[in-house]
């Protein structure tokens, strides 16, 4: 057993998550931890709160960082939207969506899924056609950014088509928070959940969520208990709600929450549509030296995520080999392929602090050495 500290080494993380966490993030964290019940801990709480409505461009009361990772914000999502029986559509058109049948299938709920081409965007259409097919279906779900293929789907259509339909809509940000433009008000979504890692750079293990009115309704009229206990929102609420009516639900993540709350005061000084900008100028950049080097896109040029590059293996490229002389050549981390399309593309994150120019060039030249 060694019993030496851990230092890990310094990498550039351009992969599909996590992204590199700035030092003003880790000093943050770094800070004294305090009780979760202490007054200056809560109005901290508070200002995350704020801080969450303003990244999700929202002012849903129900917004917060569930204590857990991006697939505890899904599963929260699940766990208080369905009940036994209820049909859900899932547009799936990557990883995720599978994962999202996952849930319902657990939750009691039917999963009617409308399955797309990995790389291909959510069809409009398709969707359209399981809902007029089921008219008793009660939640539209899907992926806004697939993070295993670098797709861009369209949350304010799915959304204006779910609410034609009398569904709810669950969308999935975790990768598009703060990397493209989400507008949760303006475009009616119900229900959505993020994660820390992606385009925010904080630490990974925190799930930001964010709940109409609509779907708290729902929640609310439920004629059944939601089927785990830590993610009812009905008992979160009694300890996030209210001015200075909180009680014990369980001990808060208090440091990781000093790094969000740094992250997202980042993103408040840069401001949310620069980011969304910052992601895209940057993607520009990367493509034209990608392009230059003779590799192409997996996704079409028009539904591409600018935070997620999917791109192809050059010929005669051994994948695991390369990533490997990434990784301890040039302290760089590239995502592989997932699913079907593994050992097909690579992934190229361009998330938050890890979507600089100096990274980009540091990449296109470490690929040009490697392949
Ligand atoms: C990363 C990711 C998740 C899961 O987040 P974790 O923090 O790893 O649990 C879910 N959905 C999408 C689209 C993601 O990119």
């Amino acid at each position: 057993m060694n019993s030496k500290s851990f230092n890990p080494p310094t990498r550039i993380l351009m992969g599909p998550g996590p992204s590199d966490v700035s030092t003003r993030v880790l000093e943050a964290m770094a800070r004294p931890t305090i009780g979760h019940l202490d007054p200056v801990f809560i109005s901290m709480m508070d200002e995350i709160k704020q801080l969450l409505q303003y990244a999700f461009q929202t002012t849903n009361e129900l917004t917060f960082a569930v204590s857990a990772p991006g697939m505890a914000g899904m599963e929260c999502c699940f766990a208080n939207l369905v009940e036994e029986g209820d049909k859900v559509i899932i547009c799936k058109n990557g990883f995720f969506g599978e994962r999202m049948k996952e849930n319902v299938e657990r939750f009691g709920g039917i999963p009617i899924m409308v399955d797309d081409e990995w790389g291909k965007k959510v069809d409009l259409n398709k969707a359209e056609e399981a809902l007029k097919n089921n008219p008793d279906a009660k939640v539209l779900a899907f992926v806004h950014a697939e993070t295993s293929t670098g797709a861009l789907s369209d949350p304010e259509s799915l959304t204006k088509l779910a609410h034609e339909y009398d569904c709810l809509s669950i969308v999935d940000t975790v990768t598009g928070l703060a990397g493209v433009p989400l507008k949760v008000d303006e475009w009616n979504i119900d229900a959505i959940y993020s994660g820390t890692q992606k385009c925010l750079s904080a630490s990974p293990g925190l799930s930001p969520i964010s709940f109409s009115k609509a779907a708290q309704e729902k929640i609310k009229n439920r004629s059944s208990k939601v089927k785990s206990w830590f993610l009812d929102l009905n008992l979160i609420m009694s300890y996030w709600e209210g001015e200075g009516g909180r009680s014990y639900h369980h001990t808060a993540p208090i440091n990781a929450l000093y790094g969000l709350h740094e992250a997202l005061l980042i993103l408040k000084e840069i401001g949310i549509e620069n980011s969304w900008n910052k992601h895209m100028e940057n993607h520009l950049m990367l493509r034209e030296g990608l392009e230059s080097l003779g590799i192409s896109y997996l996704v079409d040029k028009e539904d591409r995520l600018p935070q997620l590059n999917s791109i192809f293996i050059p010929d005669g490229v051994d994948d695991l080999a390369s990533r490997q002389k990434l990784l301890n050549d040039f302290n760089l981390e590239i995502g592989a392929g997932l699913g079907v399309l593994a050992g097909k593309i690579w992934r190229i994150g361009l998330m938050g602090s890890s979507s600089t120019k100096s990274n980009i060039n540091h990449c296109l030249e470490s690929i040009r050495k490697v392949i």
